[in-house]
């Protein structure tokens, strides 16, 4: 029996897929990495004792695991990798809510926007919201520790994890944290595995924390000059305030998304601001006010304000919208880094530079209120000169919010695409700590090899 055969025998019928038409559609996130390898097979595990054997299996015979979540990674994280198998946990997909522990125990394949809707039938709510929630799953979240539009006031993923079972490289099983709110026992082990993007273990169940629904919010829409306007009012605003969402679309990401899917935004605006407040009666009111001051302050040319929830969700849709809009022009090199926030401006104005200097089109949105910014660099694939220039931007736009005291990435994590610069950040010392810790785990480096360090 060769050894494919022995995993084949190892799992119920149709758990592992080895025919390349199958094995085809595992190799790429949706960053479509064009190094991605050729995985020999597929698991599509349906319970953690799959995943246990699947784990026991690559470890006798040191063959590669990336772990899958929904595919939605936007930085060749779960790019396969010659040789190995693409261990996918979309089948795995139980939501359990409980009420009184205001709580959801959640398998990895179930999708964010499953988890909102599962608590919303007990009127509780999943804070974590990346644009991508109706197409990205929980484990893949937990694994990237995902962000989101709702981060500015409530956080990210990690915020909300108070429990995993995670299969280690050698198959064990191990349960750490659960539903208590405050515990401090040993290490923070959760914290460790969040956003380790499956180098270190495959999440096999979540515990996570729930809220009481939000009130609906009001939106204010503002219009900038030029994108340093809009980032400066920013800063101002977060001096003193903390809005549910405050978020940047440059003039070239607004032109996207009305030329893709017209929504009616202000074509001729150098930025757009789209910010919401959910605080309760009169502070609602105060907040959206002092939001207007500091836009007005800061030049803003035009400011809108709404009430109706589903007017300001049209705004907010149109921010979503921006990425896929995007998309339709070219081919992309995605960026995700963030900076301090006082120190946005001077990022935001650091693409601007380089956008010139490389003569290429970079249409930006950001996350501002975390200061974590998605400059998208556009270019053509049939031209070698445009692809030299847009990777030559990439570079600096690293570099330039780790010269600033930012990060290369703030949610969509290192993966493959963002492998070269992490040193630069980290530097050594805490490269080489980061190393140990990953020996130590996984001393065979069969877990998602490649991806991170
Ligand atoms: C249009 C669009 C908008 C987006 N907007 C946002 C945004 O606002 N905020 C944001 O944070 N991200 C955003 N993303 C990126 C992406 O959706 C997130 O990174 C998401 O968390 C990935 O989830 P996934 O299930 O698709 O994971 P995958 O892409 O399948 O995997 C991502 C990483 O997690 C690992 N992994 C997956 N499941 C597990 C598991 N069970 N155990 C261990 N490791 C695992 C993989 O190996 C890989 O390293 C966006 C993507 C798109 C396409």
């Amino acid at each position: 029996m060769d050894v494919l055969d022995e995993l084949v025998a190892s799992l119920p019928a149709g758990v592992v897929a080895t025919d390349p038409a199958t094995t085809e559609g595992y190799r790429h996130d949706w960053s479509r990495d064009p190094d991605a390898g050729l995985p020999v097979a597929v698991v599509r595990a349906e319970d953690h004792r799959q995943v246990q054997a699947a784990l026991r299996w690559a470890a006798a015979h040191a063959v590669p695991v990336v772990p899958r979540g929904a595919g939605s990674g936007l930085s060749g994280g779960a790019s396969a990798v010659d040789g190995g198998i693409v261990l996918s946990l979309e089948r795995m997909r139980t939501i359990e809510i409980d009420p009184d522990c205001q709580v959801a125990v959640v398998e990895p394949g179930a999708l964010n926007a499953d988890v909102k809707a599962a608590a919303r039938e007990h009127d509780l709510w999943y804070p974590p919201d990346p644009s991508s929630f109706e197409i990205c799953s929980i484990g893949g979240n937990v694994a990237t520790n995902a962000g989101g539009l709702c981060c500015v006031k409530y956080g990210v993923t990690t915020d909300y994890v108070l429990g995993l079972d995670v299969v280690l490289a050698d198959g064990t099983l191990v349960t750490l944290g659960g539903k208590r709110i405050k515990d401090v026992a040993g290490l923070s082990l959760v914290k460790l595995f969040v956003g380790s993007e499956g180098t270190l273990g495959i999440v096999t169940r979540a515990v996570l924390r729930l809220v009481p629904l939000p009130l609906p919010p009001a939106t204010l829409v503002a219009s900038f000059a030029t994108v340093v306007a809009a980032a400066q009012a920013v800063v101002a605003v977060r001096r003193t305030l903390r809005p549910s969402m405050m978020e940047l679309m440059d003039h070239a990401s607004i032109n996207a998304v009305e030329d893709h899917s017209p929504r009616g935004l202000d074509r001729s605006a150098g930025a757009l601001l789209v910010v919401q407040s959910d605080a309760p009666g009169e502070s609602r009111v105060a907040e959206i006010a002092a939001v207007e001051a500091a836009c007005l302050a800061a030049g803003a040319t035009e400011v809108v304000v709404t009430d109706d929830p589903d007017e300001g969700e049209m705004f907010v849709a149109a921010r979503r919208a921006a990425f896929p809009a995007v998309e339709a022009r070219g081919a992309l090199l995605l960026e995700d880094v963030g900076a301090p926030v006082p120190l946005l401006p001077d990022l935001l104005a650091a693409v601007t530079e380089i956008a010139r200097r490389h003569d290429v089109e970079i249409p930006t949105v950001a996350h501002a209120g975390d200061g974590n910014t998605h400059p998208i660099i556009v270019y053509d694939a049939a031209d070698p000169d445009s692809e030299r220039r847009a990777r030559a931007a990439f570079d600096d736009i690293l570099r330039a919010a780790i010269r600033l005291g930012g990060t290369i990435t703030g949610e969509h994590g290192v993966g493959r695409a963002k492998k070269a610069a992490l040193p630069e950040q980290l530097g050594e010392d805490v490269m080489a700590l980061t190393r140990r810790i990953k020996d130590a785990l996984d001393p065979d480096g069969i877990l998602n090899p490649g991806a991170v360090l």
